[in-house]
């Protein structure tokens, strides 16, 4: 419709805050104190800024009794009018604490600095935020209150941008049984019972592998087995060849040639470098966590496989170490503490965090590519190059679009489309 109207020319978009007046006060102890003072003669005096800030008592009592427990303090409550320097009152209401929670992320760039709200050079090299993560029931109201403070403090020169954050991300919840864990409902899960029992790799990998991160996750007990016997299955099969491992020569990611590896060993290494790609795009833009771990549990099986090659001496130690150790680093962000010990076990010097992240090659990445000769009635009519992947269906459809078969097909019936997988594709016409 604002399309239309605009188009049209007799209307056009705009976006409308809602955001109404809020009251700041509340009759609470914690909080910042309001700076202001009542004198029975000047009214409503704020306090001068050389005596700011205004700090809290301490040794406060909270008695449960209602008003504001400063009220209770003579020693706070009682002062002197800054005006007339008669007997005053000292406001005894705080400041709610969103108050803080729409700034107190400025401060973190200079929490020292005594003379300013904020730095403004140590601001100017922080911000805006490039990547703010937080659950959507804080998108109406924090979100909105810190935008609005991040006005108001470019407004006064403290800030010189207009939104604190760069780009938004909005976390799913863990639910238990489909509803969101509550102590009342008594249907929550301790994470810390969960890690003494499995580890935290166990723990991050299950969570990282049940949902994407925008997506709620409802917890599994069989999950979390499920997370912790592929745990196991990595440490077994990197703890079973450890000592070949340890002699097989390590060689960075990038110095592996495709001439150089039969057809087993690029396999593997496809797999490895496919696996480090897509982990390594991920951590920069998707955050599809599940399919990483996914293509991990991928490349596990294509390890086990090749086990039998290693044992035949069809494949070679130093093949099956780098496919393992791109492995171990692909799955290192999930599972830190295990990656790290199987990264020593194999003679590396660690911690994992200490190692630059390899690069991914693409020509070892790539997939390889088959090339299909194309029939109609059982003539040579086209050729179709393609990844060696590409499913039947995919391939179809390929066929029949083949310019060349195209000519041929001249709008005749198509009986039958026969694929002999790697050799041929027979199109079968009227
Ligand atoms: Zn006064």
């Amino acid at each position: 419709m604002t399309r239309d109207a605009e188009a049209k020319g007799f209307g056009k978009g705009t976006v409308q805050y809602r955001l109404k007046d809020w009251g700041i006060s509340r009759q609470r102890y914690w909080g910042t104190p309001i700076p202001i003072i009542y004198c029975a003669t000047c009214g409503i005096v704020p306090v001068p800024e050389k005596d700011l800030p205004v700090l809290l008592p301490s040794g406060v009592k909270l008695t449960g009794e209602g008003q504001s427990p400063l009220a209770r303090v003579p020693e706070f409550v009682n002062t002197k009018c800054p005006k007339c320097g008669g007997p005053a009152r000292r406001e005894t209401d705080t400041m709610d604490t969103f108050v803080d929670s729409s700034w107190y992320f400025y401060r973190y760039t200079d929490a020292q600095i005594a003379t300013a709200p904020v730095n403004r050079d140590a601001v100017r090299y922080w911000f805006p935020v490039d990547q703010y993560i937080g659950g959507i029931e804080h998108a109406i109201l924090h979100l909105i209150y810190m935008r609005f403070f991040t006005k108001v403090m470019r407004d006064v020169g403290l800030v010189e941008f207009d939104e604190p954050v760069l780009r938004l991300f909005t976390q799913g919840m863990v639910l238990k049984d489909g509803s969101a864990m509550s102590k009342s409902r008594g249907n929550t899960v301790d994470p810390s019972e969960t890690c003494a029992k499995y580890g935290a790799d166990t723990v991050r990998i299950y969570m990282m592998f049940a949902a994407p991160p925008e997506k709620d996750l409802d917890w599994s007990d069989a999950g979390i087995e499920g997370a912790w016997r592929f745990v196991n299955r990595v440490y077994r099969l990197a703890g079973k060849h450890e000592e070949k491992l340890r002699a097989g020569k390590p060689r960075a990611a990038q110095a592996w040639r495709l001439e150089e590896l039969n057809p087993r060993e690029r396999q593997l290494l496809r797999k490895a470098h496919q696996v480090l790609r897509h982990v390594t795009e991920d951590m920069e833009e998707r955050w599809h966590y599940n399919k990483d771990i996914a293509m991990c549990m991928e490349l596990v099986n294509e390890l086990a496989e090749a086990e039998r090659e290693l044992e035949a001496g069809k494949l070679r130690v130093e093949v099956f170490r780098a496919a393992l150790e791109l492995l171990v680093v692909a799955l290192s962000p999930f599972a830190p503490h295990v990656a790290d010990e199987i990264w020593e076990g194999m003679g590396n010097s660690g911690p994992l965090v200490r190692v630059a992240w390899p690069a991914w090659v693409a020509a070892l990445a790539a997939e390889q590519e088959i090339e299909l000769p194309v029939q109609v009635n059982g003539k040579l009519r086209g050729r179709l190059r393609l990844p060696a992947s590409t499913s039947l269906e995919e391939i179809q459809r390929l066929a029949l679009a083949e310019e060349k078969v195209q000519q041929h097909l001249n709008g005749r019936k198509v009986v039958k489309i026969i694929v002999v997988p790697g050799k041929l594709v027979n199109i079968v016409i009227m």
